[in-house]
């Protein structure tokens, strides 16, 4: 083995090569440090005493299929400056790891293409080492956003375990990427968020949330010159759910067995937008016999597809007749939930309205929240939280597997 290999093939650089050994299938090299190149790790003095060695082994990358280390016997030296015994400093590894930063490096490479599984089963190591490593590479890279030219943002919370455990995500809509992963819910989880968004000062014009007072009341203390929008994607997923909830109970107290069956079969059809309704599987056909089979199933979706209007509209004089219209016919309509619906969107009204100030929605949120669920899915799940925060904070970017 040549010094020169050792340093191309495996970034060790300023040693001398002393012997390889082959052993259950591993690929050993000894190497040696001499002590004239002997430096004090503290203050890089080179009037230095030799006071012993420590061995220690690091993986490097493999050849082929074989585990590679490097054995190297690092020399503890009294400098005469400090006065003190250390170790000397290694460039090729961190003395607080296992592996060498050639091995790090390439891990980090093979995750751009595979799970961690598939690293850590490929390079012989667990799961565990190849999480670390993507979890310090993450950390650097992502743990603190630039948050300065942020202007408009959306809020919004996702339950990430069972037993409602709940992470807050504050979205760049300019960028689409995550800019805060909170823990938990509510105005304490965005705390940390408002500590490092004022000396960033940032001048945020709109943020888009749900309707619920969550994060409203934190938004209007915090960001008092913002518009708060209650956006499309929120209102539309609240709909959905009422409307569930309606399909739900009629088919609870539906009497006719036939009738029973036709609602039970709807189920999605009634949330799909009516121009996503798939022809060739009757999905039209099927909607129609079922609404026709009732008639308050049958108003409450026809004002759902009328409610997504709202946000077609050509200005917010439009909007505003628009919405106000929608309203009074809900109210009208004689059934509870529509009146429920007309009575929440009439008091966040403004909030609806501001809409066609901001034209900002939390649609990309949809899509974020879709990508952090496929990667709850996954085997690695919550193991560890703050990994998974990274995660997320990397989320825009692809060059991470999304999957564990
Ligand atoms: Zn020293």
């Amino acid at each position: 083995m040549s010094t020169s290999l050792l340093y191309h093939a495996f970034g060790i650089r300023g040693y001398h090569y002393t012997r390889t050994d082959y052993q259950d299938g591993q690929t050993i090299f000894s190497i040696r440090q001499e002590p004239e190149t002997c430096r004090c790790s503290a203050c890089g003095s080179p009037q230095v005493v030799s006071r012993g060695r420590v061995e220690r082994r690091f993986r490097a990358v493999p050849i082929g299929r074989r585990a590679t280390f490097v054995v190297l016997p690092i020399p503890r030296v009294e400098c005469q400056a400090c006065g003190v015994v250390r170790q000397v400093k290694v460039p090729f590894a961190d003395p607080r790891r296992s592996y060498t930063n050639s091995f790090e490096r390439y891990a980090l490479e093979l995750g751009r293409r595979m799970t961690i599984r598939d690293v850590a089963l490929h390079l012989g190591v667990s799961w565990d080492v190849i999480k670390d490593i993507q979890k310090r590479d993450l950390s650097r890279r992502y743990a603190k956003p630039k948050l300065k030219h942020l202007r408009v943002i959306a809020i919004d919370e996702i339950a990430v375990a069972k037993g409602h455990r709940y992470l807050t995500v504050v979205l760049d809509l300019d960028s689409g990427a995550v800019v805060f992963v909170g823990d938990g819910k509510g105005a304490k989880a965005l705390k940390p968020f408002w500590k490092r968004l004022r000396p960033s000062k940032a001048k945020i014009e709109a943020v888009a949330m749900d309707m619920s007072p969550a994060y409203r009341e934190a938004v209007s203390t915090h960001l008092p010159a913002a518009q708060i929008v209650f956006d499309r994607f929120h209102v539309m997923k609240l709909f959905n759910e009422k409307l569930s909830d309606l399909r739900r109970a009629l088919h609870r107290e539906a009497t006719d067995v036939m009738q029973k069956k036709v609602l039970k079969g709807t189920r999605w059809l009634l949330l799909k937008a009516a121009e996503n309704l798939d022809e060739e599987r009757d999905e039209k056909k099927r909607l129609r016999e079922a609404l026709a089979l009732n008639q308050s199933l049958a108003t409450a979706y026809y004002l759902k597809e009328d409610l997504r209007q709202f946000w077609e509209q050509p200005g917010k004089r439009f909007a505003t007749v628009f919405l106000d219209g929608w309203i009074k016919r809900a109210e009208a309509s004689g059934i509870k939930m529509l009146q429920q619906m007309a009575k929440t969107l009439a008091a966040h009204r403004s909030g609806l309205l501001a809409y066609y100030d901001a034209m900002i929605t939390s649609g990309p949120m949809e899509g974020t929240n879709n990508k952090i669920k496929t990667m709850k899915r996954q085997a690695y799940g919550f193991r560890d939280r703050e990994f998974f925060k990274l995660k997320i904070l990397a989320i825009h970017e692809t060059k991470y597997e999304l999957v564990g």
